[in-house]
């Protein structure tokens, strides 16, 4: 993504201003002459922010302010180990609220809407994040937070919620609930505005139809302000995200470098006014792509592809980076395939050797599958593989994410 002159007014604004305040980016960027940083070339230089970093940090280590600046934290789950904590001042929580009552916007949410906010609220930034959009936007707030199915449907036929706001899997055990209980005729949803993370079309498909609202995938990390940073718009074309606040790039996940816009990668981002904690080339660990070219909803902010994925799921053959995602939607399109498949990577005689076991539908002719998606594999990958289609239920099934990608290499 070509960075504006703007940001790169604001970037090194910070830069300076970090450098000359001591603390975390003073060390990190002590090797670095902020002066000579002239050009986006000369910013790509700059080392990565990673999360471990962060947390090395804990619990006070990022904040780059005087504490009476300091009005709120918040904390990233931290599923493994020490948690991050990420400071804000006053304006960096009035800005999250201005990026997120634009999210709102971008989905034709109004003042006359009613916003049934279903994630947690506490440390985490999802829920206060919704909330605080909303009443900028000045539309009326359903703080709900999680779980109590009961209650949570009570109040959306009761006070006729109008937007629902939840995570994928949540906006699917209520959508299933509603039709369950055939109350569909007295839930009076519109839009759900649904936090990004990796859900496939036929689930999206699901909590539309059972819902009958028109969806909007939010996105948006703990790190960098929280959900609200970026919003798909009415085009589903790809998410617009806020460039006055944030920078964004498309990095090579193993050797860093930044790849060409329509490139899968890992999504990097710079803040360029956060105050509290600002962060200089964060490696999300996010897969996706900065999508070149205009929207036709015309909005000038850029957009990136919905995520795709995480970095941890993606293998490296050939040259070629592949992740899970990539081949559930190649298989979509081949017909007598099903969505379950294995990829083994073995290293033989020198080579990497891809081989893909597939399901094959009862009707299928396998033969004739084999090279379909043998054709496809290459076409849409980028690699050749080896098919080999099986029965329906010969590969394992498991009620937790199971492992499809094996990598014998190592
Ligand atoms: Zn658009």
């Amino acid at each position: 993504m070509k960075m504006t002159e703007a940001q790169f007014v604001l970037i090194r604004e910070q830069l300076i201003r970090l450098k000359a305040n001591g603390g975390f980016y003073a060390d990190k960027l002590r090797d670095v002459d902020v002066a000579r940083i002239q050009s986006q070339e000369d910013f790509e230089t700059l080392p990565f922010t990673w999360k471990g970093d962060l947390r090395e940090a804990y619990p006070l280590g990022l904040q780059a302010v005087p504490d009476e600046d300091i009005v709120r934290i918040h904390s990233s789950s931290g599923t493994t180990g020490t948690p991050v904590i990420i400071p804000y001042t006053a304006q960096d929580v009035e800005d999250w609220a201005e990026m997120f009552k634009r999210c709102y916007e971008t989905a034709g949410v109004t003042k006359l809407d009613r916003i049934h906010v279903t994630p947690g609220y506490g440390l985490w930034t999802a829920g206060i994040g919704f909330q605080n959009g909303a009443e900028r936007l000045g539309a009326m707030v359903i703080p709900m937070g999680p779980g109590n199915t009961d209650k949570q449907l009570r109040m959306m036929m009761d006070l006729r919620s109008t937007v629902l706001c939840a995570t994928s899997s949540y906006a699917l055990l209520l959508a299933e609930e509603i039709a369950k209980r055939g109350i569909g005729g007295q839930i009076c949803l519109k839009k759900g505005i649904i936090g990004s993370e990796r859900w496939g079309e036929k689930m999206r498909h699901r909590i539309a139809s059972e819902l009958g609202v028109k969806l909007y995938d939010i996105y948006g990390l703990t790190e960098i302000y929280g959900p609200g940073i970026g919003i798909s718009c009415d085009y589903d074309c790809g998410m617009h995200m806020w460039d006055d606040y944030v920078f964004f790039e498309v990095v090579d996940p193993k050797t860093g470098k930044v790849l060409p816009d329509g490139q899968v990668g890992e999504l990097v981002i710079t803040t360029l006014r956060k105050q509290g904690a600002p962060l200089i080339r964060y490696r999300t660990h996010d897969l996706t792509r900065a999508l070149p070219g205009d929207c036709p909803c015309g909005r000038p902010y850029p957009r990136i592809d919905t995520i795709l994925g995480r970095t941890d799921d993606m293998v490296k053959v050939k040259g070629v980076n592949i992740f899970p995602s990539q081949i559930e939607e190649m298989l979509a399109t081949v017909k007598g395939a099903s969505s379950e498949y294995q990829l083994m990577i073995d290293h033989m005689n020198g080579r990497d050797i891809c081989t893909l076991l597939v399901e094959a539908n009862a009707e299928a002719n396998k033969y004739l599958l084999e090279a379909e998606i043998g054709e496809a594999f290459k076409q849409k990958i980028g690699i050749t593989v080896v098919v080999k289609p099986v029965d329906i239920g010969e590969l394992p099934r498991s009620e937790k994410k199971s492992t499809r990608v094996f990598d014998n290499r190592y």
